[in-house]
């Protein structure tokens, strides 16, 4: 058995030796390292939702995050009726069927990440196809002012990497089934584990059954806040019970942004339809 000893050993050895690796003799590889560095510390600067790393503080927080304080067209907003007075031409059509997702808790939301392609919306002929969705508590639009219990967000891109995301708002009331497996499954911790659902979630039933809806430009509601996203936040909202909401809050507190100046943009009424 003293070889499995020995052979154990050098591997705890390697172990050791590539965490407190130095850096690599050859300039090539320190260059490539230096880069997957950057890439890496970019990639996870820390941002939250309160504190000296919460919205407030974003825009300071790295200068790819410059958008969060200085973006003229930031997400979320408050959804007034009197001021979306205006009509949209805009065609919405949205094509979703029973699909299967996977789960995580990326620290700041729980995602579901879909694993076909199979769902997308239609905006103008433009097709986006359904990336992941994931849930705000409470909302981050308000509705005449007031911010709901909670809110889904749909994520969709195009083939040239435009987003456009659809808000459903969600309000206490009766049990939500279609995310029955989903919160039962809820990842307590921040981790990178996918967790597969094994029943099929079809989106069409979380949408609202009034498909009129708010249509604007706006940003991600999450750092870098990057704008050129397409918005369409339902007016009317879908029901999660109460017990739902206390479970993910216990997950979750707060994750939401607050709302953002309208900086006279037009905020259009359309009426979605489904294919
Ligand atoms: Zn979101």
């Amino acid at each position: 058995m003293m070889w499995i000893r020995f052979i154990m050993m050098c591997m705890f050895l390697v172990t050791i030796t590539a965490c407190s690796s130095s850096p690599s003799p050859i300039d090539h590889d320190n260059k490539n390292a230096a880069q997957d560095e950057t890439k890496k510390e970019e990639h996870e600067i820390h941002w939250s939702y309160s504190g000296d790393t919460g919205p407030e503080y974003w825009e300071a927080l790295d200068s790819s995050f410059k958008a969060c304080g200085r973006g003229m067209k930031q997400s979320p907003i408050n959804l007034e009726d009197a001021k979306a007075n205006k009509t949209s031409e805009a065609d919405i059509r949205i094509n979703y069927q029973p699909s299967s997702f996977t789960i995580k808790n990326n620290g700041h939301t729980v995602q579901a990440d879909t694993n076909t392609d199979e769902n997308s919306i239609v905006i103008d002929d433009k097709e986006y196809k359904l990336v992941q969705f994931h849930f705000h508590v409470p909302s981050e639009h308000q509705m005449e002012g007031k911010n709901l219990d909670m809110e889904l967000h749909l994520v969709h891109k195009s083939e040239d990497d435009q987003l456009a995301v659809l808000g459903v708002l969600m309000k206490a009331g009766k049990e939500n089934k279609t995310l029955a497996e989903l919160w039962s499954k809820l990842p307590k911790e921040e981790s990178e584990e996918n967790i597969l659902l094994e029943e099929e979630i079809n989106l069409s039933s979380l949408l609202p059954q009034d498909k009129t809806a708010y249509h604007y430009n706006g940003s991600l509601t999450t750092p870098p806040c990057s704008e050129g996203v397409k918005w369409t936040v339902f007016a009317e909202p879908i029901s999660v019970s109460q017990e739902q909401i206390d479970l993910f809050t216990s997950v979750f507190p707060d994750n939401h942004r607050p709302v953002q100046p309208w900086n006279d943009r037009d905020v259009y009424e359309v009426l979605t339809h489904e294919n």
